[in-house]
Formats: structure tokens, sequence, C-alpha cells
């Protein structure tokens, strides 16, 4: 099999569990050194790294709330440190807090702010400092169909969601003349711990393929955007990974 990324350096947020982890171990599969980062679940993501290990890759897993612009600058320190360059960004780290608008507390909202798309900003902000350098790379947002349709209860995700969407279009135009390309990818529901307390039963009609979709299948589409020569020319889109539930 053709590996696009050898020799090439991902930075995968959230990379400890779930979506996440399925995507730091796909970009691994194609040859790229893996930085996994985290908040807390240190021991999750030792693992991610010895099962990239494992498959004969290079990964390190790096602890940082990426919602901490202080943090957020170590974790670029580090991995440049680490591996001297980063030429995939998957801006992937995120949270729900959901509760209907008239109940819903400020530190709610802000929290899910704060990670979700000012986190998004963060990081993008100092790695294109690197990549416009590289004068290449490759930055994949992971959205969400709330951001697209909206969801009752989660007016603080799909405001942040939708915010990564206008975004990822805005920063896409602006990198461009370097062939950076940066694209988002809207999961629909996905089984993962985010999901799991939620019951099936109604949101499985709102699926016309009628079941949640697997950590894997979303990563097969930020594995396409990071590393397939085809998707160089490909920037500013948002693609969905929702069995259906988004028809644009
Ligand atoms: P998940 O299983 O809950 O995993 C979340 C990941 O984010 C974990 O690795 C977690 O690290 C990390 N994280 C949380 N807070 C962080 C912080 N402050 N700094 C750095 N990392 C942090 O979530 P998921 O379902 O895989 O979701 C991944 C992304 O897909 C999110 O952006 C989510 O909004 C989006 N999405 C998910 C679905 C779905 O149905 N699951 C649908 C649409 C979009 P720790 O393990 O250390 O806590």
């Amino acid at each position: 099999m053709a590996q696009n990324l050898q020799g090439k350096v991902a930075l995968v947020t959230g990379a400890s569990r779930g979506i996440g982890r399925a995507t730091a171990l796909a970009l691994a599969s194609e040859g790229a050194a893996v930085v996994v980062n985290y908040a807390s679940s240190s021991s999750a993501a030792t693992e991610v790294v010895a099962e990239i290990e494992a498959i004969g890759g290079s990964a390190v897993a790096f602890k940082a709330n990426v919602a901490n612009s202080d943090e957020v600058d170590q974790l670029i320190a580090a991995t440049m440190e680490k591996f001297g360059r980063i030429d995939v960004l998957v801006n992937n780290a995120g949270i729900t807090r959901d509760t209907l608008l008239l109940r819903m507390k400020l530190e709610d909202w802000q929290a899910v702010i704060d990670l979700n798309l000012t986190g998004v900003f963060l990081c993008t902000r100092a790695v294109s400092k690197i990549m416009l350098k590289q004068k290449s790379g490759r930055i994949i947002n992971i959205t969400s169909v709330a951001g697209q349709m909206g969801n009752a209860g989660q007016s603080n995700y799909s405001a942040s969601k939708a915010g990564v969407i206008g975004f990822t279009k805005t920063v896409a135009r602006e990198l461009a003349p370097r062939a950076i390309t940066v694209n988002a990818v809207a999961p629909g529901f996905i089984a993962t711990d985010m999901t799991d307390g939620l019951k099936a039963e109604g949101i499985l009609q709102m699926i016309p393929l009628a079941r949640y979709g697997q950590p894997e299948e979303v990563a097969g589409m930020i594995q396409f955007l990071a590393s397939s020569p085809a998707a160089a020319y490909i920037t500013g889109q948002v693609f969905n990974v929702d069995g259906g539930m988004v028809m644009a």
C-alpha cells in the first residue's frame, strides 16, 4: 500500500479517544509521525502511541488543553522540538455541555466555545506560521451536522461548530497562496464516548443509513484530505460523514 504521509508529521488534537484516536491510527498507517494530544486521559493516549508503534510507526503523546493559548504554544513547541515540522493539523478536540437555551449557564456556553471554536483558532494560528514557512500543509477541522442544521439542546455546540465552518472557509482563502489547504469534516452521530449516553431510538429515524457511524469512517475522510495527492486541489470545503443526514 502507498504510504502518502511517509516523512510527514501530523498533529491530532484530542487523539486519546474516539474520532481523534481513529484519525491518529489512520494517519500513522499512511506513514506519518503522529502527535497524540490529550487533555487528561494519559493512559489512553499512551495506548494510542503503543498501537502506532506496534504497526512500525512513530508517535508521541503530549498533554495540552487546546483551549489555553499558553498550552497550545507549548504543544507546538514540543512538537517542533520532537519532529521539526508539522504537515497535517487535525483540529478534533471537542466537548458538549448540552441543555436547552433557557437553562444554559454562561459557563456551559463559554466552555464549549472556548474549546470547540477558540481552540481551533489557537491551534490553526500557531501551526499556520510553521506551514507558511514550509509552503505546504493540510488543516482539517472537525465540525458537526449540528453546526449545519441545528440541534435542540446544543445552542452552544452548534454555534461553535457553525463558527468552525466560517473559520475554515476564511482561513482556506488566506492560506491558499502558500499551498496550504483547509477543510472541514462534519460527522453525524458517531459511536464514541460523546454520544454514549444518548437515546438511539429517535436519533436513528433522522439517519437515512439508520445506524451510528464508526470513528474509523470519519477517520477515512480525514485521511483522504490529509494524505491523498488528489486532495491537494480541495480547499474551503465541508465534507459530511453522517449517514445521509444532511444532503445539501
Ligand atoms: P470523545 O470521544 O469525547 O473524545 C474527545 C477527545 O477530545 C478526547 O481525546 C479528549 O481528551 C479530547 N479533549 C477534550 N477536551 C480537551 C481539551 N481541552 N484539550 C485537548 N483535548 C481535549 O469525542 P469524539 O466523539 O471523538 O469527538 C471528536 C470531535 O468530533 C469533536 O470535535 C466533536 O465535537 C466532533 N463530533 C463528534 C460527533 C459524534 O457523534 N461523536 C459528531 C459530530 C462531531 P481526554 O481523553 O484527555 O479527555
